[in-house]
């Protein structure tokens, strides 16, 4: 027996509601200058490559505040005298000093500009100190920091700033494109409460009732990535050993209300990590390492390197006979190590990037777990939740944020379908995967665009797989077969409904078992025999996902008269 329950769609978000207008082109919102300058690369951005954050914060449960430091450590790249660092206008800023001289800074709207005395000297390491406090917006209650409480009425503070920005808690820069090699995160809570955030504890201090605790993050981070978790929690180990034979450790924190539930969860863990290091190589953190939490996000869970917050999932949804196995949520977010936080996408247009393969990984995860069932089933469930309205690669060089709209969503599922259909049209497993994984090899802990990974498949296969990347990725619709069934001559047939991409050249598969047929449909309308006897549902996802739809005016002109 099989039950599988909803998929959560996780790293969702709300919070802008313009993100959700249909002006502009392609359906896309219409942006203005100043969410350019917010989120491009422009001058005032590349003139400083950030090498760390050592960020120490304060947090303040009662009064729901931060009080923060934030050294911003960075390389000049550009002989200027100003730099842009972004900071959400709630957040006031009492003191700026840098190791070169501060002339003056300005606060301006979500934008902080420091102006030097003098100009950098590229190639010179400097930083800057930024002192700042204040109570971080509340997004409808998603974030930044979600302020709640456990049973017992302790704190239960966590942090996701991904799509509201990482600027809404603290100085940063918000792009993709300038990870810090490595981040200090310094949380001073309640001397009762623990503080869990990504990396390494190095130590923790006590002073005034309240505790600091040290953490280190030893690898690129993405800013968003950066985070921390306060509560009343306790710790469960679980050994794991890798591809290698070395044994590793991943932890889970969960509420101490909850730990009997919560030590049983997270006992899936080993066996999700060791099917994705199969699919793509060494999980990239282990020197940081491996943590999951139960974290106050109502709204569903993120992918924290190294520290990945759950929300309040504490439940399988992956059913397999009598047991509940796994969670798709759970692997959604672990795949996220290797897509997502280790290669990442240069830009937040590409998203899908993320998002798409993430949630690829729950039905690959799937079929190495269940077999063959469980991923033709996870697949035919995403071609359930496709909207179509806007493509899946979104402006460039704008704070787009892909996680407020529904036209947005098929970053996830439509994201995934792609990667299906790019497996079944290669159609040889054994290339796709390797493909698949020495493209994560070459591309991991670095930014990339789709055309980077666009130009290694066809590298690799070399097969001509650009139009199927457009067709899935830069148009909204998705290819659409229009069809028709002549009962009485017993003919088949078919066309696409829209022009396609040229060169677009994929198959299909019209029927159900036999008599079934595999066709490469054009723009014009072809015609084959098919019995009367043929099961003639046309299945969506078989070769390549696509949409159909029944072409009832053919239907109107064949039909005796
Ligand atoms: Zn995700």
């Amino acid at each position: 027996m099989l039950v599988i329950g909803c998929v959560v769609q996780s790293c969702h978000y709300i919070p802008f509601l313009k993100y959700g207008g249909t002006r502009g082109e392609d359906n896309f919102p219409k942006f203005k200058d100043k969410h350019y300058f917010a989120g491009s690369p422009h001058h005032l951005r590349s003139a400083f490559d950030i090498t760390c954050y050592d960020w120490t914060v304060s947090v303040n449960p009662k009064r729901k505040d931060l009080d923060g430091t934030m050294i911003i450590h960075f390389r000049a790249q550009d002989s200027r005298d100003t730099i842009l660092i972004d900071l959400q206008s709630k957040l006031k800023v009492y003191r700026l000093t840098g190791t070169i001289p501060v002339l003056k800074h300005r606060h301006k709207g979500d934008l902080l500009f420091v102006i030097f005395e003098k100009k950098l000297v590229p190639g010179e390491l400097y930083s800057v100190t930024i002192d700042y406090s204040g109570k971080p917006a509340s997004v409808i209650g998603m974030g930044p920091v979600v302020w709640s409480e456990d049973e017992t009425e302790k704190p239960w503070v966590s942090t996701i700033t991904q799509g509201i920005g990482p600027h809404f808690m603290m100085p940063c820069k918000d792009l993709l494109d300038d990870e810090p090699d490595s981040a200090f995160i310094r949380v001073e809570v309640p001397a009762d409460l623990l503080a869990i955030a990504n990396g390494k504890l190095l130590k923790t201090e006590f002073r005034d009732k309240k505790r600091t605790f040290h953490w280190f993050v030893d690898n690129p981070i993405n800013v968003y990535n950066i985070s921390f978790n306060v509560g009343n929690y306790v710790r469960f180990e679980y050994p794991y050993t890798d591809l290698t034979g070395q044994m590793r450790e991943i932890e889970a924190y969960v509420l101490e209300e909850d730990s009997a539930v919560g030590k049983s969860f997270y006992a899936q863990t080993p066996a999700v990590m060791q099917e994705l290091e199969v699919l793509f190589g060494p999980f990239p953190w282990w020197n940081d390492g491996c943590r999951f939490l139960q974290t106050s996000i109502k709204s569903g869970a993120m992918e924290h390197q190294s520290a990945i917050s759950m929300g309040s999932i504490l439940e399988n949804d992956w059913q397999v006979d009598s047991a509940l196995h796994t969670n798709s949520t759970l692997i959604h977010e672990l795949a996220h190590e290797w897509w997502g936080n280790s290669i990442t996408a240069r830009d937040y247009g590409d998203a899908w990037l993320h998002e798409g393969m993430a949630s690829y990984c729950e039905a690959l995860i799937a079929e190495r777990l269940y077999g063959d069932w469980a991923y033709a089933y996870a697949i035919n469930q995403m071609v359930g939740r496709i909207d179509n309205e806007r493509p899946i690669i979104k402006p460039f060089g704008v704070r787009y944020n892909s996680w407020v709209s529904r036209k947005d969503g098929d970053i996830y599922n439509k994201g995934a379908l792609f990667m299906h259909s790019l497996r079944m049209q290669i159609d040889d497993d054994s290339i796709f995967f390797q493909t698949y994984k020495e493209a994560y090899e070459k591309f991991q802990l670095s930014q990339i665009s789709s055309a980077d990974l666009q130009d290694f498949f066809i590298e690799k296969t070399n097969m001509d797989l650009k139009p199927l990347f457009d067709a899935y990725l830069r148009q909204a619709d998705a290819p659409t077969l229009s069809y028709y069934f002549d009962e009485s001559r017993e003919t088949f047939h078919y066309k696409w409904l829209r022009p396609l991409p040229e060169g677009f050249n994929i198959k299909v598969k019209i029927g159900v078992g036999e008599g079934a047929v595999e066709l490469y449909p054009g723009v014009v309308y072809q015609t084959v025999p098919m019995s009367a006897d043929v099961d003639r549902t046309v299945p969506r996802a078989t070769f390549a996902y696509i949409e159909i739809k029944k072409d009832e005016d053919l239907e109107h002109q064949l039909m005796p008269k």
